[in-house]
């Protein structure tokens, strides 16, 4: 038998690592800023074109490389910043896994500027789809500058697979905000086709925060502050009456200098303005953290924004603490709360008397994100819904086309959209205007509710394990439905009381989706858990399609909406939604004649 095993081409490799890493033109923008800012810049300009699909360019006046340097920054695991595991305690930098510069040749044409102070030429490097092109030296002013053009040219799936030019400018804005946010003392100008964006000059944190979300923060913030041994927090929350109704909106935690996710302390938050504001207002919050860094778990997952402190209880008691203080010193109302004897500040936060910790960093010594064809994306995560179109698109055309005569609505082939939220049509009765969002839940809830009746379980794509952890109840829901989330596309084990590793998703929902997912889902299907036990399929595919149905406010194409409208009128239902309200009006001719 002749051997068939063969080593992966170095680009094949590096295009498969890039799924990893280059998302979409968002990703690139945050690894460029995230390295001029390791470099030391003072100003960092950043131009995109097409939002991000022919040109992402970043430009800063840092340290610059060499021209040997220049060269080996896009090879797999190139970096200045780490030498070993043991650096992962001390990493103070952003970027540490030195993959993103080959990641982002992988899949794109890359011009690369540089030049030290110390020398008198720079480098000048082209690279296409990891080739290079060529290697020159040139003039050019001290530091760096990337252009990374037409992203995704050699991988057209993907490419076709970007959303539109406004939600990918979207993503694109959330990146730069993070980074510009905390570092405050950097100039950065972005130049959107041509246009000028921002231009934020160096300033403090509180300018910064005016200057780059809103002006109107000016009087809505105010500062938070504490510090112990281990911690120093730092930062501005809202006044209780200016919180918002969108969750999640303006929330920015940042662990030394990094811009973070955590879900504990957005609690410890989000919960001492409880008594202050209505259930269903979130504050704004801007909160730097500095902290040892040997006192927080790395975790080196490619694009990780989570990490786990040591300590998470002592520092859930000082962040809540920190809060009522700034509260108080604002002389907000805010009942039964003496500072000067608040006992959280006394904790002490490392006890001399027990031993000493290690502390740990979650390295796998295998994980290599370069290799292993398992974590391979063959479906670009963000367009997921598309799948789920196709899915549905064929479940229609095979068994169902039957259905679209009962409800006998012909559509018309053109349709037009209004303010991002309806769809506008003809029919043969007059005109018709379809809720997007209600329209796009229904057959996603057909759909889903089909697969799960089937009992085949859907394809999945296996990713790098994260561990979730719930409240008890919606653990002891997530495992009672294990078997329906399988069915779904779901692989995951039980990790003590209330955590979960999640080994494999379905294809149609996105790895940096999952969490959210499972948080609103089961805390919609806790509601009514008790009393439709008996029909956990309808449950999970109705939390399912409100979860990742089109929203209102999603720009749709010509054929979108045609797909919307026309797989609409095949379901079972078309009249109402989940919630039984109407889906669609239809204004009939003669109506339309009455007005004229
Ligand atoms: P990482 O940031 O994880 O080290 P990258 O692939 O992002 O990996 O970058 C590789 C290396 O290239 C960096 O470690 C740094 O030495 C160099 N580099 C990248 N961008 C710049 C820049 N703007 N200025 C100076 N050096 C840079
Ligand atoms: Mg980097």
């Amino acid at each position: 038998m002749s051997d068939f095993i063969k080593l992966l081409p170095d680009n094949v490799a590096n295009q498969i690592a890039a799924g990893e890493v280059v998302q979409r033109p968002a990703s690139v923008v945050k690894e460029l800023l995230e390295n001029s800012v390791d470099a030391g810049a003072s100003k960092i300009t950043l131009v995109i074109k097409d939002a991000g699909r022919l040109l992402i360019q970043v430009v800063d006046d840092g340290c610059g490389m060499s021209d040997t340097d220049a060269r080996m920054s896009f090879e797999r695991h190139a970096t200045s910043k780490i030498t070993s595991a043991d650096d992962l305690f001390n990493l103070h930098t952003m970027g540490f896994r030195g993959e993103a510069l080959a990641s982002i040749a992988a899949v794109s044409q890359v011009e690369l500027k540089t030049r030290r102070q110390e020398d008198e030429l720079g480098t000048q490097l082209i690279i296409e789809g990891s080739k290079v092109v060529s290697q020159e030296s040139c003039r050019c002013d001290v530091g760096t500058s990337i252009s990374v053009k037409n992203i995704f040219f050699n991988i057209p799936v993907r490419r076709n697979f970007l959303k539109s030019n406004t939600q990918e400018l979207k993503h694109i804005f959330e990146e730069f905000t993070k980074v510009a946010l905390i570092n405050h003392d950097i100039n950065f100008v972005v130049f959107n086709n041509d246009a000028i964006a921002f231009n934020l000059q160096s300033e403090n944190y509180k300018q910064r925060i005016v200057n780059l979300i809103n002006k109107s923060y000016k009087d809505k913030i105010i500062p938070i502050e504490a510090e112990t041994e281990a911690i120093k927090i730092s930062g501005y929350i809202c006044k209780p009456e200016f919180a918002k109704k969108t969750k999640g909106a303006d929330q920015y935690f940042f662990v030394n200098n990094r811009y973070i996710r955590h879900q504990y302390l957005k609690h410890a938050i989000e919960s001492s303005y409880q008594e202050l504001i209505p259930a269903d207002m979130y504050p704004m919050y801007f909160i730097k953290m500095d902290i040892d860094p040997r006192t927080i778990d790395v975790n080196i997952h490619p694009t990780k924004t989570e990490i786990n402190f040591q300590d998470a209880h002592t520092l859930y008691a000082i962040m809540k603490s920190a809060v009522r203080k700034s509260f108080g010193s604002f002389s907000l109302k805010v009942p039964s709360i003496d500072f000067d004897v608040d006992p959280v500040f006394s904790f002490p936060v490392f006890d001399e008397t027990k031993p000493i910790i290690q502390p740990k960093v979650n390295i796998d010594p295998n994980y290599d994100p370069f290799a292993g064809m398992s974590r391979m994306r063959q479906n670009p995560t963000d367009d997921s819904w598309r799948n789920l179109y196709s899915d549905v698109n064929d479940r229609f055309n095979n068994e169902l086309g039957a259905k679209v005569e009962k409800n006998k609505v012909v559509l018309g082939n053109t349709f037009l959209q209004s303010k991002d939220k309806y769809i506008v049509g003809t029919t043969d009765k007059g005109l018709i205007i379809i809720d997007q969002e209600k329209a796009h839940e229904r057959i996603m809830y057909e759909s889903i509710l089909e697969k799960l009746d089937l009992e085949q379980p859907a394809p999945q794509i296996d990713m790098f394990p994260e561990t979730l952890t719930f409240s008890v109840d919606e653990a002891i829901i997530l495992d009672e439905c294990k078997d329906v989330f399988s069915n779904l596309g779901f692989v995951f084990q039980k990790l003590g009381q209330t955590s979960f590793v999640i080994n494999a998703h379905p294809s149609d929902i996105s790895t940096d989706e999952i969490k959210s997912y499972f948080e609103t889902v089961l805390s919609n299907i806790k509601q009514e858990y008790d009393r439709l036990k008996g029909n956990r399929n309808k449950l999970i595919a109705k939390a399912t399609a409100r979860k990742t149905c089109i929203k209102a406010g999603q720009m749709l194409h010509n054929e979108e909406m045609s797909i919307i409208a026309n797989n609409l009128f095949k379901c079972s239902i078309t009249d109402n939604d989940l919630s039984g309200n109407p889906i669609y009006a239809i204004i009939d001719m003669d109506a339309i004649s009455n007005i004229f």
